[in-house]
């Protein structure tokens, strides 16, 4: 049975399509190029690719990777501007060898050698944005809480895993940061054997616990994709609190080989995109109860709706 799995309703659209490609025959890596496309593409979503949030300098530097399930092939773009899609350069990374994690000018470098488009990906909305939170923000300027990766899992009806991410990070970041979602492991992690996972949210405290591996980890022990969310999510929230006393946002989708899937938060507003062989995309929420155990909720029309950056 196939199965794809994407964070937040701004994946809607991407997995509708994604899920007729998959009923089609088409791989789990075409699969997450259209999902993630279709979101890169639409400056509507203000958190990745095009009309993506600037960092402290005004530029659009974006993170994007890939990970094949089958050969373990990762690749990975970070801090890589005036590209129109990070994740297809991710993805062609993946084809190397060696040199398949590539940062800022060599990343740009290599997409257009690759023949990939050269875009100013910075919209005059983003600059909007840039130049209201500059008026208000105090010096010296934080990184705003306003951010959200799509992450893709997507398992074909060849049995191939994949995963990928892309976003333009944190608001206001600083120049060169780079966050969890091109790091394998923290951000996302497939293997056809066992399954995948991404991951959203604040990267810095994502990466401390290698969450997305860590699933995977957890479901190679044979725990159902929802108990391994779960897990890893309320694991990494404690670790966090008892050392540092607060954790950032942790939001996690996972799928395993037999396509049952889970998903996780530690905060009240995230949502994915589901959709399999029998079930249409769908919106849900995810709810977390005071033991941070998580229910799926199918999001109305109406919230749909009215949520469409998220
Ligand atoms: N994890 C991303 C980052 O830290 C942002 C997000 O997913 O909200 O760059």
């Amino acid at each position: 049975m196939g199965t794809i799995i994407s964070t937040w309703r701004m994946s809607l659209e991407g997995v509708e399509k994604g899920k007729k490609e998959m009923l089609a025959g088409k791989s789990a890596g075409e699969l997450l190029e259209t999902v993630i496309c279709e979101v890169e593409n639409n400056p509507t979503f203000i958190s990745v690719g095009y009309g993506g949030l600037p960092n402290e300098e005004m530029e659009v530097e974006l993170d994007a990777a890939y990970m094949d399930g089958d050969t373990l092939d990762i690749g990975c773009a970070a801090a890589m501007k005036n590209i129109a899609n990070p994740f297809l350069v991710a993805k062609r990374l993946s084809q190397e060898k060696v040199n398949c994690v590539l940062v800022g000018e060599g990343a740009e470098q290599f997409a257009l050698k690759a023949g990939f488009e050269k875009k100013d990906m910075l919209t005059e909305n983003a600059k909007q944005r840039y130049l209201e939170k500059i008026q208000e923000e105090v010096q010296p300027l934080k990184p705003y809480i306003g951010h959200d990766t799509i992450g893709c899992v997507a398992l074909d009806h060849q049995g191939k895993i994949a995963a990928g991410t892309s976003t333009s990070g944190l608001f206001m970041k600083k120049k060169g940061r780079v966050g969890d979602s091109p790091l394998v492991g923290s951000g996302f992690y497939a293997d056809s054997q066992i399954g995948g996972a991404c991951a959203t949210g604040l990267g810095e405290d994502l990466m401390k616990g290698c969450i997305s591996y860590e699933i995977v980890r957890l479901m190679k022990e044979g725990m159902h994709p929802q108990a391994a969310c779960e897990k890893a999510v309320n694991d990494l929230n404690a670790s966090l609190i008892q050392r540092r006393k607060e954790a950032g946002d942790l939001s996690v989708i996972a799928v395993n080989k037999y396509g049952e899937y889970g998903a996780a938060t530690n905060i009240e507003a995230f949502s994915f995109v589901a959709a399999q062989d029998e079930q249409e995309a769908c919106v849900y929420r995810v709810m977390r109860d005071a033991d941070g155990h998580c229910t799926h909720v199918k999001a109305s029309q109406e919230w749909i709706d009215s949520h469409l950056v998220e």
